[in-house]
């Protein structure tokens, strides 16, 4: 099924109820696939509308992973999958062919992406911008494509409005939906949500969350993507941040803070960044299901 349905379709008990979906990644290339296996299978047992299989930051070599794991996912569980495409070190042939893989794999949705540029290079091979593989895979048709998006604006753009008229490409070349970079203060994204209305950006959004669960990865989120903490979060990171079964029970009490939150503002849906932790996921999952 392509997202788009999903979203189009909603919940015939509930239409306009919000899709929730997952995200995991790869097991690292010195890893073998099986270690994920578990995870996935806990995962997916909580039914989420659908998950996301990352593609790894190095590029080239790393597709057959996203792929194999979005279709276990979809075969194995009977969990609709989105494989995450990145441009930045592939060209129109190695996306020729990947794309021939996933529909080998009858994977029908695809998270069309840039990638982080490495240190160095100005721009992409073939693709300079996420907007240009979106217009290629709307091109080469059969996939459900959707793109990535940033309430706090991305790191690289000069200011925000040349972030939102970018992303309004992105849309108008053919990403039928969002999910956004992950964030604390729900209040940026209502802002966000607005002037992405005001720019004519009408497609489904989905608010990307990430429960943080120690200080190292918050530290790195930060760092990454330059998120900011609001000061209930830096409060509770300094209250909670040393103990480690505090502070994952915290983040996940803040995490399905944020959730509801977003339900009764009538998000779209909620992406959760599992980080693979089927105990996280699971507490959420629990918490907002009734809600959802
Ligand atoms: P783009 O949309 O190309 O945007 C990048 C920058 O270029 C922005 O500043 C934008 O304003 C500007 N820009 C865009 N279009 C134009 C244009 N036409 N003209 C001029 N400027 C333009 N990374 C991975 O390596 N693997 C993953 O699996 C992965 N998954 C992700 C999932 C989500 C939900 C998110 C939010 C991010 C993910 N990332 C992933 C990180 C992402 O690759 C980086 O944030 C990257 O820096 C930007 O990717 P993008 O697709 O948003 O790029």
């Amino acid at each position: 099924m392509k997202i788009q349905e999903l979203f189009e379709a909603g919940n015939p008990n509930n239409p306009g109820r919000a899709i929730l979906s997952f995200e995991v990644f790869p097991p690292k290339r010195d890893h073998p696939i099986e270690s994920i296996y578990g995870q996935l299978s806990s995962l997916c047992a909580l039914k989420p509308d659908f998950i996301s299989v990352t593609y790894g930051a190095g590029g080239k070599g790393n597709d057959n992973r996203t792929a194999e794991i979005a279709a276990r996912i979809k075969h194995n569980y009977g969990i609709e999958s989105v494989a995450h495409l990145t441009c930045v070190s592939n060209t129109k042939e190695d996306v020729d062919r990947i794309a021939d893989e996933l529909r080998l794999n009858n994977i029908e949705n695809i998270l069309a992406l840039r990638g982080d540029l490495p240190e160095g290079v100005d721009c992409a091979e073939d693709f300079a911008h996420a907007s240009d593989l979106t217009a290629y895979l709307t091109e080469l048709g059969g996939f459900d494509i959707a793109g990535a998006c940033y309430p706090e604006t991305h790191p690289e753009s000069a200011n925000e409005i040349d972030d939102i008229l970018n992303l309004k490409k992105k849309v108008d070349a053919g990403a039928s939906h969002l999910i956004t970079q992950l964030f604390f203060d729900n209040e940026t994204f209502y802002r966000y949500r607005d002037k992405l209305a005001l720019a004519g950006i009408d497609v489904p959004i989905e608010a990307g969350i990430m429960p943080v669960i120690n200080r190292a990865q918050i530290e790195r989120m930060v760092t990454l993507c330059g998120a900011s903490l609001p000061a209930p979060f830096a409060r509770l990171m300094n209250r909670f941040g040393d103990d480690p079964e505090q502070m994952r029970d915290a983040g996940i009490a803040y995490a399905i803070q944020q959730i509801i939150d977003l339900l009764a503002a009538g998000v779209d849906g909620i992406h959760l960044y599992t980080m693979n932790n089927p105990y996280v996921a699971t507490q959420i999952t629990e918490a907002i299901r009734g809600l959802l």
